[in-house]
């Protein structure tokens, strides 16, 4: 596990409970460091991006943890990608994001609650929760506040937390039926994102309920509120599967990433999209 206490860091804490963690945040505030597995911030500190006073390591936390609540789940925040591999009953979407994630070594580290702060092209377990209508959990000095995942996203690297909370579950309260994960990575096996989408749920004769969400086009992911909206109540066909495609990338300016131009991304949205529905059509004509 992570041990950045051997490094440089004088002001090194590595708290076992919440109540701890969250007493020392509020000390330290925004010159504080929260590393949970570290594939991202160790990146941060190593480049010399952020020069934090003190490290308080999230790794001795009772928060790796998967729990049924009433008809979803909950999960801890330093519960790992490995872990939730390995939990039965989960949302396919959720578990697709997990296993895409790099590598065995990144699996066994990278967190629920650390993928919800990485930026694209990281991210990719926050974009099947934000499908799923996750809420987070927060605990900051004056108590807990649950904040849906919607609604946490600021801007690049901006999120509704205060200074003094940390991120301590994810909550999905009522799991669609169906749900899928896909992702273009351009690096061999598996590898950050390049542009990813998830979809969640529910449809019998018309669909009843639907969550796009897309992740890698812009700083942190998003719902395609138009996509959900055009084909709420509507039969689920080929051509309203098109229709509703073109209206992905709407509401929002996509960042160019170097490896991609905005149209090439716009387009790879659509291709992804459109491979969930239309095997969810495949698989459910006539059924
Ligand atoms: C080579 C490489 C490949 C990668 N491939 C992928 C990939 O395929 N898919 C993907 O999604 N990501 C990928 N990533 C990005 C990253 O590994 C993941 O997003 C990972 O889930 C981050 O989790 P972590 O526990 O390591 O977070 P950390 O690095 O520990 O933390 C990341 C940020 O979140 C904050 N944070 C963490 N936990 C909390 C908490 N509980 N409360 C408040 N703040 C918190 C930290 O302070 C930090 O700012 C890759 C990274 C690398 C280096």
């Amino acid at each position: 596990m992570t041990n950045l206490s051997t490094l440089m860091y004088e002001k090194y804490f590595s708290p076992t409970s919440v109540a701890a963690a969250v007493k020392l945040k509020t000390q330290f505030k925004d010159k504080a460091l929260l590393v949970a597995g570290g594939t991202a911030s160790v990146q941060l500190v190593s480049k010399g991006f952020i020069e934090p006073e003190a490290i308080i390591s999230l790794d001795r936390l009772p928060l790796n943890y998967v729990r049924k609540k009433g008809k979803g789940f909950e999960i801890g925040a330093t519960t790992t990608a490995a872990a939730l591999v390995m939990e039965k009953g989960l949302p396919d979407c959720l578990i697709q994001a997990a296993q895409g994630i790099h590598g065995l070594a990144l699996k066994e580290t990278a967190t629920v609650g650390g993928n919800i702060f990485t930026p694209a092209p990281g991210g990719d377990m926050a974009v099947a929760l934000l499908s799923l209508g996750a809420e987070l959990v927060l605990r900051g000095k004056n108590g807990t506040r649950t904040v849906p995942l919607s609604k946490f996203y600021r801007g690049p690297l901006k999120f509704n937390i205060r200074n003094d909370e940390i991120l301590t579950a994810v909550v999905v309260r009522n799991p669609p039926r169906f749900s899928a994960f896909v992702k273009h990575t351009p690096w061999r096996y598996t590898g950050p994102s390049l542009a990813s989408v998830s979809v969640a749920m529910d449809a019998d004769e018309v669909v009843q309920r639907i969550n796009v969400a897309v992740g890698g086009l812009t700083p942190h992911p998003y719902l395609a509120t138009k996509v959900e909206k055009s084909l709420k109540g509507q039969k689920l066909t080929t051509e309203a599967i098109d229709r509703s495609a073109s209206l992905l990338t709407d509401e929002v300016e996509i960042s160019e990433t170097g490896f991609a131009s905005k149209q090439y991304l716009r387009h790879l949205v659509q291709v992804l999209y459109k491979r969930i529905l239309n095997s969810y059509l495949e698989k459910h004509r006539g059924g």
